[in-house]
Parts: C-alpha cells; structure tokens; sequence
C-alpha cells in the first residue's frame, strides 16, 4: 500500500499501480474523512472487488462544516486507519493536508439545487456545496471508474449522483448498504463522542425506522402518519433533541402530499432523520416502497 501526502505523489502511485496492469487498471475510489470503521471497510472491501486498483482518501474537509460544527474536533487516528486500509484491499491513500487541497481560498462553488434543499441541506446551510467541491476536485485527481458511497449519507448519493450527471464525470457511482451496530445504531466516526446514557438512546433512532418500515405497509399510510409515529418514538429517548423526521420521495427528495395516501408499489421514498444527543448529531435513514437501481440501506 503507498501513502501519498501530495497530489504529484498520488499521481505518480496511481502510475506505478497502472504500469503493474498493463495501462489499463480499473480505478475503484473510495472518499472518506477517516476515523474508519466497519462501514468505511465495507466500501473498501467492495471497491477491491470489483476494480484492479482501489484508492482511499482520507481528508477532512474544512469546505464542509459549518463555522459552529466539529471540524477541530472531528476524530482522527492515522496510524488506525491505515492498518484499516491495508486489511481491505486498499492500493493508494491519499491523505493531504488542507494547504495541498485548498492551497489558496477556493473562488468556485459546486452548488447542486432542489436535491439540496432539504434534510442536511437545510440543517447544514453550505455543507454540500463543501462536499461537490471537495468531491469534484478529489474526481479530478484519482480519475476513477467507479465511486463507492454509503447510504448512510442518502441525500450525499443523490447529490454526488445528480452533479456526476450534471459535470459528466466518467464514474459510476456507487451506493453501498448502511452498516449498523449489533443493536442497529448505524456506525458513524461521530458515534466515539456519545456518553454511554446517549449510546444507549441512540439505538431509538434504527428502532423508529423499523418501526415505521411496519408500519409504512399498511394500506392507507401517509407521510404524515409515518413522520408523525417516528418522532414519537424519537421523543420517548428524553436525550434525543430532533432536527429533522421526513419522508421524501428518493432520489429527487421532493416532498409528497403529506396528507395523500403513500404509493409504495410505485414510489420510492426515504424516512430520514437527524437528532442531536448533546452536541453530537446523529443522522440515519430507511428507504421504503419500489426500490429500484442499485440502492440498499
Ligand atoms: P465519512 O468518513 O463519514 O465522510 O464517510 C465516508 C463514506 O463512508 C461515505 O460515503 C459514507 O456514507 C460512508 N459511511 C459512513 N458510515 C457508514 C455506514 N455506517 N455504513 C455504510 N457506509 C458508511
């Protein structure tokens, strides 16, 4: 496995790896902030599976967080995660610093409408404009065939999607199943800042979404219904302080009629929520009804 800092060091890795394979090597890239854990090594492993050579950035990136979020404090264990990478069949990491990323104050914007417009894009005003550039420039560099993404992030997959459709990048995206916790609680880097009290009301947020999974079989359900229940279920966790419960139509994330009858045989739609537990915001989804494409959760 080679460790690039730089841009010409990944550059000059990804033509040692292409040289080993002939010249035409498929690139499989996986995008992370790093602090990984199993659900970071699913991707890896899937990316390693299924391209010649696999590429892992790990980067936190500052474009991102809000001026009143964890970007000091996000975790971060390098020497981890690149044991982590080695055990899953990664072939390059990229892991530059904000200066080699953002040597000077980017003037672009990658701004993706209507997709953007609810759930994290409302709550995290500027978040995903951050992640298209960052997405956008890491594209450019590593030139992969395919980009694996989590479903955990759902409205990230249908916003990378959209502007890989919009900007003709030459790379399939890739959406992978959520992967959870024994009791359910998604893993996520953010889950190391909960107290054990908050952990064990955190497995409410899984627990909601299977609950309304029952229910959103029933004949006659409506939006409104199932986002009412979820945050029932949520409030009952007197730790939990709710963001945002939705249920959307995905991919496009417009919102349905809330007082009109679901379609599930026909729709796809997503129940997503964001609930803070302290200062530490937790987000999970389900999607629901005609799962069509590739999509898992
Ligand atoms: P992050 O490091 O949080 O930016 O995540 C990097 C990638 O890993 C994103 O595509 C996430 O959606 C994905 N990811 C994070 N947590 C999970 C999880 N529990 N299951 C599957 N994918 C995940």
């Amino acid at each position: 496995m080679i460790l690039c800092r730089t841009i010409p060091e990944l550059h000059e890795a990804l033509k040692q790896q292409q040289s080993k394979n002939a010249g035409s090597g498929t690139v499989g890239f996986v995008p992370t902030m790093g602090y990984l854990h199993e659900g970071h090594a699913s991707l890896m492993r899937r990316s390693a599976s299924e391209n010649d050579i696999s590429v892992l950035s790990i980067f936190v990136n500052p474009m991102q967080f809000g001026p009143n979020e964890d970007f000091d404090r996000y975790p971060r264990d390098e020497e981890r995660d690149l044991a982590l990478a080695g055990q899953n069949g990664i072939d390059i990491v990229f892991m530059p610093s904000v200066k080699e990323m953002y040597p000077k104050a980017p003037l672009t914007t990658v701004f993706v409408s209507q997709v953007t417009s609810r759930l994290c894009g409302a709550s995290r005003p500027g978040h995903f404009d951050g992640v298209g550039l960052v997405v956008s420039k890491l594209f450019h560099l590593v030139q992969p065939d395919k980009a694996y993404f989590g479903m955990k992030d759902a409205q990230q997959v249908a916003v990378i999607q959209q502007m890989t459709d919009d900007l003709n990048f030459p790379v399939e995206i890739v959406p992978c199943p959520i992967v959870r916790e024994p009791d359910g609680l998604a893993l996520s880097s953010r889950n190391v800042y909960l107290t054990a009290e908050q952990r064990e009301q955190a497995v409410m947020l899984s627990r909601s979404l299977a609950e309304a999974k029952q229910h959103f079989a029933k004949a006659g359900i409506t939006a409104a219904d199932i986002v009412e229940q979820t945050k029932q279920m949520i409030e009952s966790a007197e730790l939990a302080e709710i963001d945002y419960v939705e249920l959307l139509h995905y991919p496009s994330l417009d919102l349905p009629d809330p007082a009109a009858v679901l379609q599930p045989e026909r729709d796809t739609y997503i129940l997503a929520l964001a609930v803070k537990f302290g200062s530490t915001r937790l987000i999970d989804n389900q999607l629901f009804g005609y799962i069509g494409g590739d999509y898992h959760v």
